[in-house]
């Protein structure tokens, strides 16, 4: 068995491995693919000491890193369910897709997050050439231009409070008759004179000249009628879904699907930690995921050490 499972293979993960690996315990890592959502990021320019990069390459990095210690590496291996163990210090199990199991004295769960997409056309084929899901990554790429931001809820209004103070003008498109997010941030958003709200509105499809993304259209839910809206990007903010479908009622999760975690990564079962974007941490990014996932290594160790002898 494992001292030290990791499952999932993102920052967090890997993260997690080597923090774990430095420590000489028998560490394993078990990720469906092995850099996570930076496999999907074209550029990455917020990993504090590194000014520029691309999401492949700093994956290609995230495993070689790992690669240079001792950590059994199992990518492309899906997690199905966890076992925990039937009494504290004993051994959890992680049953794979391929029918196999895994077994550790204390888990690290990092599976990520995928962010919810419209489905509408354009969308996949505009994706990072004007569409994108992450305000903080990519709205220094949208300077002085026009953008929209789907979603009113607390995302959505916060996304584009923090845009309009870069971008040229947004505009807010939420599908409901009213905003969802709290009244600070809507009174906040009504403030700002290069933001126009849009409600019952029902983006429909993204649309561009092939390279790029050039607007978006959009189906007015009171009148049916359609209006086009010319843009130079899309913020989609309608929620980002923890991928942790696979440990209900294995650990404790919040109502949106988080794990929950304390400061140290702790779940609500002793031995089981968890870091990154599938947890309560509250901002998802590359450097945050790295940092979490470092902390729940360090707290695995330190539940190892304090077990009784065998
Ligand atoms: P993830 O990166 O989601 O990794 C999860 C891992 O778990 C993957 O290996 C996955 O295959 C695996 N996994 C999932 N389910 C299972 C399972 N059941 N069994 C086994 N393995 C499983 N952040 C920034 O800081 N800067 C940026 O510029 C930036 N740009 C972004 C651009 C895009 C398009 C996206 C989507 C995100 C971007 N982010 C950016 C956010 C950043 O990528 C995430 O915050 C970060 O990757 C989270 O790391 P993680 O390790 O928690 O999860």
């Amino acid at each position: 068995p494992f001292d030290v499972l990791v499952v999932g293979g993102g920052p967090a993960g890997a993260a997690a491995a080597i923090y774990a690996a430095r420590k000489g315990i028998r560490t394993g890592i078990a990720a469906e693919r092995f850099g996570g959502q930076v496999l999907d990021t074209v550029s990455i320019e917020n990993f504090i000491s590194v000014s520029h990069t691309e999401g492949p390459r700093f994956a290609t990095q995230l495993e070689s890193h790992v690669g240079d210690y001792d950590v059994d590496v199992m990518n492309l291996q899906t997690a199905t369910a966890l076992v925990p163990a039937a009494e504290e210090g004993g051994l959890h199990e992680i049953v794979l897709k391929n029918g196999a199991s895994l077994r550790a004295r204390t888990l690290i769960l990092s599976t990520g997050a995928r962010w919810r997409q419209m489905n509408v056309p354009g969308e996949n084929e505009y994706r990072n050439k004007g569409v994108t899901y992450c305000p903080h990554c990519d709205g220094p790429l949208f300077k002085g231009k026009r953008v929209a931001v789907i979603g009113g809820g607390n995302s959505g209004v916060e996304a584009a409070i923090d845009l309009a103070g870069i971008v040229g003008h947004v505009t807010l498109i939420e599908y409901d008759s009213q905003l969802r997010a709290d009244a600070v941030l809507q009174r906040k958003l009504g403030s700002l004179a290069n933001v126009k709200v849009i409600t019952s509105a029902l983006t429909t499809e993204v649309f561009g000249d092939g390279n790029k993304l050039t607007g978006l259209t959009y189906k007015d839910r009171d009148r049916g009628t359609e209006h086009q809206i010319e843009l130079e990007g899309i913020f989609v903010q309608i929620g980002l879904v923890p991928n942790t479908e696979w440990l209900k009622g294995a650990v404790a999760l919040t109502p949106h699907g988080e794990i929950g975690i304390d400061a140290r990564g702790a779940t609500s079962q002793p031995g089981i930690f968890a870091a990154g974007d599938a947890t309560t941490v509250p901002y998802k990014q590359i450097v945050i995921a790295a940092g979490a996932g470092s902390a729940a290594a360090l707290s695995a160790f330190d539940y190892l050490i304090r077990l009784p002898a065998e």
